[in-house]
């Protein structure tokens, strides 16, 4: 396999190669997705035809790269890995489309944020497999029209509603990745110890789980801290007291809230009286940027009803109130 990366986040990015599923039935959870997939790959071997354009949505840290690099596993191709940010113009994707395989995959991360010019150069190369290269300038420009191989283009979005209608409709398939449940986060724990060769109980895993924030991606890292934290303070076998200990010291709460999800809500509620509020106004007082907000912190605490989304803002519920000990509001009188 073949895989080259470039941009922002590549750190994060190798850090979790090394937990993920290589092919589709290790994958854990999201079955019907998984099904579909599968259908899709069997479907494009049989038909000797390159898989069609594939979107994935969903929150950070659920899968989205992962299903990316497990299907050329499967089809027995090459993979080449960017992302939006480092699109900034037509000529940053040429390499990717010149080192392309017949039937290869080329996967953009945060898709969402490709200029519209890369986005408009893409379009033929996703619907006929060209491209159109201008040449020169002024009167004497031309375009020349050059031939791809066929390809599959994998785009991962945590904002699917910021992806322009054109693009979105030249995608085949849009799978949309859903929150994990803790049965499934418990399964990925102990199947992680397993690959890191640390022993695990099952009621440690379930801890690990439920407070993993339904993520995967934060699942791996509780189970990181909490390995280093058995092998450092006990014989390095994960129980569910060394397990409560590790997230405890974490500052994880046992309900698997982290130190930037309580800000949030102590914020909204303590200085916005619990909204609605607007996510520019709670970024600049907590001082992360906006689209962490929306992207990262918010869609777990909206799923979990800590929060709710009103025309006007955010407004604080009462399960935001109790996770730090408050008592929410009287009702106003009618
Ligand atoms: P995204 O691209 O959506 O941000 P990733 O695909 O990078 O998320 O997933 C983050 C990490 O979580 C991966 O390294 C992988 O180990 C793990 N992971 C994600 N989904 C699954 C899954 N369905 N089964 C097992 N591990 C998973």
């Amino acid at each position: 396999e073949k895989v080259i990366t470039s941009g922002p986040g590549d750190e994060q990015k190798k850090h979790d190669a090394a937990l993920r599923p290589k092919l589709l039935k290790e994958v854990i959870g999201q079955r019907k997705v998984a099904e579909r997939l599968e259908i899709a790959v069997r479907a494009s071997k049989k038909l000797n035809e390159p898989l069609g354009h594939i979107l994935f949505d969903g929150p950070p840290g659920l899968g989205k790269t992962t299903f990316a690099t497990v299907l050329p596993n499967e089809l027995g191709t090459s993979l080449q890995m960017t992302s939006g940010p480092a699109l900034a113009k037509p000529a940053d994707l040429l390499p990717f489309l010149t080192n392309l395989e017949e039937g290869s995959v080329l996967f953009i991360d945060e898709i969402h944020r490709m200029p519209r010019v890369v986005e408009e150069f893409i379009y033929p190369a996703m619907e006929d497999f060209r491209i159109d290269i201008v040449l020169g300038e002024g009167m004497s420009a031309r375009t020349i029209s050059m031939t791809l191989k066929r390809f599959t283009l994998i785009g991962a979005t945590t904002r699917s509603g910021m992806l322009s209608g054109p693009m979105r409709d030249r995608f085949k398939m849009h799978e949309h990745l859903e929150f994990y449940s803790v049965d499934e986060l418990a399964t990925i724990a102990t199947v992680n110890a397993a690959k890191l060769n640390t022993p695990i109980t099952s009621q440690a895993s379930l801890e690990l789980a439920r407070r993993s924030r339904g993520t995967p991606r934060v699942a791996n890292s509780r189970l990181h801290w909490t390995r280093s934290f058995a092998a450092a303070q006990h014989d390095g076998t994960i129980t569910e007291e060394v397990a409560r200990a590790a997230l405890d010291m974490a500052e994880v709460d046992r309900d698997g809230l982290d130190k930037n999800d309580r800000k949030y809500l102590e914020t909204l509620i303590d200085l916005y009286g619990g909204g609605p509020t607007g996510v520019e106004a709670l970024a600049a007082t907590i001082n992360l940027a906006s689209d962490t907000l929306s992207d990262e912190i918010e869609p777990y605490l909206l799923r979990e009803q800590y929060i709710t989304r009103s025309p006007r803002g955010r407004v604080a519920m009462p399960r935001a109130y109790s996770a730090l000990g408050k008592l929410p509001p009287a009702p106003k009188p009618k």
